[in-house]
């Protein structure tokens, strides 16, 4: 087979707002500043509100007719896929993705991770697509599986309100939907002082007192913490037993992870925002983390993060991948022993809006999920959902 073109289509329509959305933000690393400690203008979008829509899709299109598809795929890199890699590929034999990938990072010295990284991520996914419609097998099967299935799947619970009785009813609500994990965000940081640092104690006793002692229960402070603050805030929720506790400071920090884990108990979950196996192998060796979180959109694809779970259970640290999409992480977990890949991420709130464009929805059912029986990863953008469709130059 030929690579004939690598296209980005941006996809329009409505987006059907049916659960509130963004009804509280997270804390943020720019928090620390007063100027964008509040909650941004306007007021989040109401159930039942139609707000414009905007999707961007990867297609690696072949001379024999077959089309790989990723997405949606965010701004800065799929500029990249368009300008960087393109003209590459073009001509080249889109079933040698494990060459692919390794000329793409060979001819930029400067993509070992970041956008660049992530434009490769996206491609070597859309490659796996074709593949899979090449050989007629969704993708978990050409990579070894069915070993889990299903696989189980925790609620992600960002944007919800924090609000105790709002927080209290929609923690029971998931847990009655049958998930066996939950995972609320901390709303302050250091720059929120005595009483942000007790609301955020407050959160995570009003879920725990909500769900009951056998849930697991893990939190995210999404890199907007120091050492000081996420030493103090550890000690204080220790007694609520966290699964986890996410990137408290930036994942480059392995001193300051190695020292919270070491300061409060809690284990340590990171790892969203690295890229290859090599960046994992050098965290693992740095013994600063209890659960590694490399998300195939942004770590390498899906060629990486098989690599990332082999290197993982080398360590015998689990690797559960960030959600920042589902299908790739679930074909990759379908395919890894519940030892190996004991979950994935589903974001409660976001997904409906990532799969936007999507024929079907893809959501677990009772706390676990299976992936799509469809050849490749069964991403299929619905025509009848879009409104409008143009392809980028
Ligand atoms: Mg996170």
């Amino acid at each position: 087979m030929k690579i004939a073109d690598v296209v980005l289509v941006e996809v329009e329509g409505e987006f059907e707002v049916e659960k509130p959305v963004n009804e509280e933000r997270i804390a943020q690393p720019l928090d620390i500043y007063p100027e964008f400690g509040e909650l941004g203008a306007g007021a989040p979008p109401r159930p039942g509100q139609k707000v414009p829509h905007k999707d961007v899709y990867l297609e690696v299109r072949t001379e024999e007719g077959v089309t790989g598809v990723f997405g949606p795929v965010d701004g800065p890199h799929a500029m990249i896929l368009r300008s960087e890699m393109r003209e590459f590929v073009v001509g080249r034999d889109p079933l040698a993705i494990e060459k692919l990938w390794d000329m793409l990072l060979r001819r930029n010295r400067h993509g070992r991770g970041g956008y660049y990284m992530m434009a490769l991520s996206a491609l070597d996914c859309a490659l796996w697509d074709l593949k899979g419609k090449a050989l007629g097998q969704p993708v978990y099967r050409l990579l070894g599986g069915p070993v889990q299935d299903p696989v189980p799947a925790y609620a992600s619970m960002l944007g919800f309100s924090l609000e105790p009785e709002k927080l209290a009813a929609r923690a029971r609500e998931y847990k009655s939907k049958g998930y066996q994990a939950q995972k609320w965000f901390f709303r302050y940081g250091p720059g929120d002082g005595g009483e942000g640092a007790g609301r955020n104690v407050q959160m995570v006793s009003v879920v725990r007192e909500a769900v009951g002692e056998d849930a697991a229960l893990m939190f995210d402070a999404f890199n907007s913490w120091d050492v000081p603050y996420a030493v103090e805030i550890g000690r204080r929720i220790a007694r609520f037993r966290p699964a986890w506790l996410e990137e408290p400071v930036p994942v480059d920090r392995t001193n300051a992870l190695r020292t919270i884990r070491e300061r409060t108990g809690i284990p340590i979950a990171t790892g969203e925002h690295l890229y290859t196996r090599w960046q994992v192998r050098d965290l693992l060796e740095a013994r600063c983390a209890d659960v590694i979180q490399a998300d195939p959109d942004w770590c390498g694809g899906i060629s990486e993060l098989v690599k990332i779970a082999a290197v993982c259970s080398a360590y015998d640290v689990p690797l559960c991948p960030h959600g920042h999409s589902l299908h790739a992480a679930l074909h990759v977990a379908a395919a890894c022993p519940r030892t190996v890949l004991p979950q994935v991420e589903f974001l409660v709130l976001h997904q409906k809006r990532k799969q936007r464009f999507m024929k079907g929805y893809l959501e677990p059912q009772v706390g676990a999920i299976r992936p799509p029986e469809a050849p490749g990863l069964g991403i299929e953008v619905d025509p009848e959902k879009v409104s409008a469709r143009r392809e980028i130059e």
